[in-house]
């Protein structure tokens, strides 16, 4: 039996310190200390690492804090193109869905995608479709919207108008939600859901739905989820790269990782961060913005949950 670890992601893109109260923050790392309960109680009762990302993705898909299902960035049309996927490192099997509109829980998809086992990504209105015949919820796309997505909207769009989109916050600009996860059986998962940025082309995918940048798992390495400007994660290739660097230069998850999001990716100016779990359930979480919302369950068990340079230690019998 091996030890078992957990890490999420809600985004790198957090807002500056002042833009939200403290209450919101407060409810903020109330979610995310339930999307790792979420998953800790699947890994502590001997399930899976695949469950377990699925179930703490779930949770912060369906919060409003996050830029991933209910509360998910709108396109430059006004309109939500969702992107998930999900891989399990024990068989390298993965599933994703991008540009869907009407699926409630995107990963549930991406992981049903996964289990036809013919396709890995689907996309579109067919997404929906397969989603909505394999009986998962789907809902109206204006579900997804909040006044907070409406108004960055607002603000990429005079951005952009000013020519100044680049001088936007990370957290007016982008956000995703990720789990990565190592269970009792040594076998590595990962999950990753989002909106993808405020004002992206009408038809724009990112890299969450593409395996090996955005999410990726492969048991013996890693398991990483990615969030940031999508399309440099795809040139880099980046949660293949980091298991290359872990396989084939013996690193450490915490070496690979700076390795890609400090050196990488940090000289283009792009905001960009992770979460990624080894085989031996070492836990590295970088990013290199003001912050990024994140959390962990280390391998004894311990809750930790920040939002910025602090990470508290916390009880998870205060999250409901
Ligand atoms: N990686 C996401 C995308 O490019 C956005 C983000 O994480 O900020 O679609």
């Amino acid at each position: 039996m091996t030890k078992t670890a957990l890490a999420i992601h809600g985004g790198c893109g957090v807002m500056a310190k002042l833009d939200l109260s403290e209450a919101e923050w407060a409810a903020a790392r109330v979610d995310l200390l339930r999307a790792l309960k979420a998953g800790w109680a699947i890994l502590s009762n001997g399930g899976s690492a695949l469950d377990a990302v699925q179930a703490c993705v779930v949770v912060m898909e369906d919060s409003p804090h996050f830029n991933a299902g209910y509360g998910a960035a709108l396109n430059a049309n006004g309109e939500h193109e969702l992107d998930a996927s999900i891989m399990d490192g024990a068989t390298l099997e993965a599933g994703a869905v991008t540009l869907v509109r009407r699926i409630r829980n995107p990963v549930k998809a991406a992981r049903r995608v996964m289990e036809k086992g013919d396709a890995v990504l689907m996309g579109g209105t067919s997404a929906d479709e397969f989603a909505k015949a394999e009986g998962l919820d789907v809902v109206e796309p204006d579900y997804f919207t909040t006044e907070r997505r409406v108004k960055a909207l607002a603000s990429m769009k005079a951005h952009a108008a000013a020519g100044t989109a680049a001088k936007a916050s990370e957290s007016e600009k982008h956000g995703t939600v990720g789990a990565v996860a190592l269970d009792e059986a040594g076998h590595l998962a990962a999950a990753t859901s989002t909106g993808g940025y405020n004002n992206k082309p009408a038809g724009r995918i990112g890299d969450t739905p593409i395996i090996g940048a955005g999410t990726y798992a492969r048991d013996g390495l890693c398991a990483v989820s990615g969030t940031g400007k999508g399309e440099f994660f795809i040139r880099y290739a980046v949660g293949h790269e980091i298991a290359s660097r872990i396989g084939y230069l013996g690193e450490t998850v915490q070496q690979a990782a700076d390795k890609v999001i400090m050196e990488d990716l940090k000289p283009h100016a792009i905001g960009a961060g992770l979460v990624a779990v080894g085989a031996d359930g070492s836990i590295a979480a970088p990013y290199n913005t003001d912050g990024m919302f994140r959390g962990w369950v280390t391998p004894e068990g311990e809750f930790f949950v920040g939002t910025h340079g602090d990470v508290h230690a916390c009880d998870p019998s205060s999250a409901p």
